[in-house]
């Protein structure tokens, strides 16, 4: 292995879990990234530890399992992380047999009573997860990175060229930013606007992704409710829309009473970066160089963080 630092591309969850997944396993590590915390994708996701928007299946679900034991193992014990314990409930409006994620979660969910189904809802699933709020998390992420010796820049590269000329490993992680960097056309953004309100004692987190309400979400955090959302394809308007809010407010509210009045503190929006599968791959280079990809993960960014990181770290290897 060449002394010199590993370089990481980019300072989201992707870029911070994998360059702190290096620096613990003892390798020297920079990150150069156009934007830092808190002006990335990754601050304007709530977030929740369940996978959505991320393919392929298989591999997904066991990055998000090998996340799961990290969060819970790792960043659950330290409240100064801003990761909390919640119980999701995924909701369906038809019977579904298992979850699709059932394999991500362990195996450990429970069907939900017919009488715990909000109105509209013929089926659902609870399991317990982790709410990562983002305000704090990447914040977090970065004083970790730091304290392990790791160094950040905040720069753009223009081209994977030069990065490859200061270091003999690189590892991309731009997420919507590979579009141009690696050439990838596959990458695409989807569109997510949010409303932050005032906590009024809701302590679950509800999920409508198929259903009547979908993309719908209420993600309780320390300070604030996280309501959702939106899910537009190739739409790069980072503004609000008076509309959306208007359909973020209607859909939590018909998911559950509690929000028929709120009090918005905030709003956000963000374009995740969606691709046909995560892209997680090793390219070796003809001057024995390696170059290897990290991104991609949809709208489970932070669900992946650990499982992707540690699977990078593996590639860099060969
Ligand atoms: C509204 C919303 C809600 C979400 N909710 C959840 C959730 O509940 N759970 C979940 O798991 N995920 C959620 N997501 C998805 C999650 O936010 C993304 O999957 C994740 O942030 C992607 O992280 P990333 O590090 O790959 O990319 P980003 O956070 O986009 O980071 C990319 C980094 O690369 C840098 N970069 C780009 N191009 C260049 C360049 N040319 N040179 C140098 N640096 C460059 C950027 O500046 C940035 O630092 C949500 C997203 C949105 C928008």
């Amino acid at each position: 292995m060449s002394a010199k630092p590993i370089l990481v591309l980019g300072a989201g969850v992707s870029g911070l879990s994998t360059a702190i997944t290096l620096l613990r396993a003892g390798l020297p590590v920079a990150i150069w990234a156009r934007e830092l915390p808190p002006h990335t994708t990754s601050n304007q996701a709530a977030a929740l530890w369940f996978p959505y928007l991320a393919q392929p299946l298989e591999r997904v679900n066991r990055w998000a399992n090998v996340s799961l034991q990290f969060f819970r193992e790792q960043l659950l014990p330290d409240p100064a992380s801003g990761c909390q314990p919640v119980t999701v409930h995924d909701l369906y409006d038809h019977p579904v047999a298992e979850p699709w994620w059932a394999a991500a979660a362990g195996g450990d969910y429970r069907r939900l009573d017919p009488g715990r189904l909000p109105a509209g809802y013929r089926d659902g699933f609870e399991t317990e997860s982790v709410v990562i709020d983002t305000s704090i998390y990447m914040d977090y992420l970065v004083a970790w990175f730091r304290r392990l010796g790791g160094e950040l820049l905040q720069k753009e590269v223009a081209s994977m060229y030069e990065a490859l000329a200061v270091a003999d490993v690189v590892i991309n992680c731009t997420g919507l930013g590979s579009r141009q960097l690696a050439g990838d056309d596959s990458v695409y953004p989807v569109r997510g606007q949010t409303a932050r309100v005032r906590p009024n004692g809701f302590g679950e987190a509800l999920l409508d992704d198929e259903g009547p309400n979908s993309l719908g979400y209420i993600i309780p955090r320390s300070a604030d409710i996280v309501l959702g959302g939106t899910a537009q394809e190739n739409d790069w308007d980072l503004s609000l829309r008076a509309s959306d809010r208007a359909d973020i407010l209607r859909k939590a509210a018909a998911m559950h009473p509690a929000f028929a009045e709120v009090e918005i503190l905030s709003e956000g929006v963000g374009l995740r970066p969606a691709r046909p599968t995560v892209r997680l791959e090793a390219e070796a280079l003809p001057d024995g160089k390696r170059l290897v990809h990290n991104y991609g993960h949809g709208g489970a960014g932070f669900t992946l963080s650990w499982g992707c990181a540690e699977e990078a770290r593996m590639k860099m290897k060969g």
